[in-house]
């Protein structure tokens, strides 16, 4: 039977109404809720009109000591959440919406907030990895500052935010800026302590790696277990570079992506679930479902599929939108890493602009700066 996976496990639904600078506290406290749980120590708050809170989640990339999703950020769970409870919980439309995160958000989170609808604003900017830079969302593409600017905000610096609570709870500039000061430090400390956790959830993974000579004929017993939306390529497919463009174009029809291993054998395929939230599109879909697969494989059989690490992504089309591609190609930073060694490109495509898609990663923060092949055409 087919399993639905889970890919909102860290958001609770919550209560309670907050203030601009209870909202930053209580963000403040999820955060470290999260670095407790053991994985990055992130947190986000899902608010309405007059600081009314709807719900709360904490990073859930590592659980129990296993890396289950990697794009377990809080801020895209809070929007595939919210699509999928909006009718149920009679919930507001986005635009009335405000995602508060402890973090500035990566390009995958500023990539769902924006397609999703919503307005972000977060405690502390993220040298490495998040949008923002000197008090700007500039690192995304150029055609998505004025939006980003509009819509993603920094508690120190953008008041776009206030609009959303009807008490502000500040009585005195000062004394605000010096309470988000200190919180702004707890925040960067609950990243910062949570990263070495996190290196050794990763450094265990590749350790215990075990190279198993046939993964398609283990991934064939292990077919009917397969997650909602993922398939096995045919058979007869053995590398995509000894496929023709038909082969591929009909592998990878209505938006799917396939995940490549470092020799060029297709090893899955994910169809995109768009349907059911805007922001789950293949890529992230493939992200988390290999990641899945492998723990579950790992269950069963007690033997390590090669770490994603070693993988390329391979799609019909490049990110044709500007949001598109601040959404798949910040989704492949998180699931990829900086470790990335295949001998293919991260990124392949049958169609599409490879220029279009280099010019929008020069503009991506620091960590993505280290793929060098980042992405490349398959057929020119
Ligand atoms: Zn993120």
């Amino acid at each position: 039977m087919e399993r639905v996976q889970n890919i909102t496990r860290g958001v609770r639904v919550s209560e309670g109404q907050v203030t601009v600078i209870g909202a930053a506290e209580r963000v403040t406290i999820v955060a470290e809720r999260a670095l407790k749980s053991g994985t990055f120590g992130v947190g986000a708050l899902l608010i309405g009109r007059n600081g009314r809170v709807f719900a709360e989640a904490i990073n859930s990339v590592i659980q129990n000591g296993i890396r289950v999703d990697p794009t377990g950020h809080c801020e895209r769970q809070l929007v595939d959440w919210y699509f999928q409870n909006r009718a149920e919980l009679k919930l507001p439309h986005p635009s009335e919406l405000l995602i508060v995160s402890s973090l500035d958000p990566c390009n995958m989170c500023a990539g769902s907030i924006l397609k999703g609808g919503f307005s972000a604003v977060a405690v502390v900017e993220e040298k490495r990895g998040g949008v923002h830079r000197d008090g700007v969302p500039h690192r995304m593409p150029r055609e998505l500052w004025e939006i980003a600017e509009n819509r993603l905000g920094l508690f120190s610096i953008h008041s776009h935010y206030e609009e959303f609570f009807s008490i502000s709870g500040v009585s005195h500039k000062s004394e605000y800026l010096s309470f988000l000061d200190a919180l702004a430090l707890r925040c960067k400390e609950a990243i910062d302590e949570s990263v070495k956790n996190v290196d050794l959830v990763v450094r265990k993974e590749s350790e215990e790696q075990i190279q198993k000579k046939d993964i398609k004929a283990l991934l064939r017993e292990f077919e009917k277990e397969l997650p909602l939306g993922i398939e096995l390529p045919p058979s007869d497919l053995n590398t995509i570079s000894g496929a023709s463009k038909q082969m591929l174009t009909e592998l990878l029809r209505d938006g799917r992506t396939c995940l490549v291993d470092g020799e060029g054998v297709p090893i899955i395929i994910a169809r995109s679930a768009e349907d059911l939230s805007p922001i789950r599109n293949s890529v992230l879909e493939i992200s988390r479902g290999y990641v899945s697969i492998r723990n579950s494989v790992y269950d069963n059989y007690g033997v390590f599929l090669p770490s994603h690490t070693t993988m390329s992504i391979l799609k019909h089309m490049a990110p044709s939108t500007p949001l598109d591609g601040l959404l798949q190609l910040g989704s492949l930073g998180n699931f990829l890493g900086i470790e990335f060694k295949s001998k293919f490109a991260l990124f392949t495509f049958l169609e599409g602009s490879e220029d279009q898609v280099r010019q929008w990663m020069s503009l991506f923060p620091p960590i993505y700066t280290d793929y060098e092949r980042f992405s490349a055409s398959l057929f020119r």
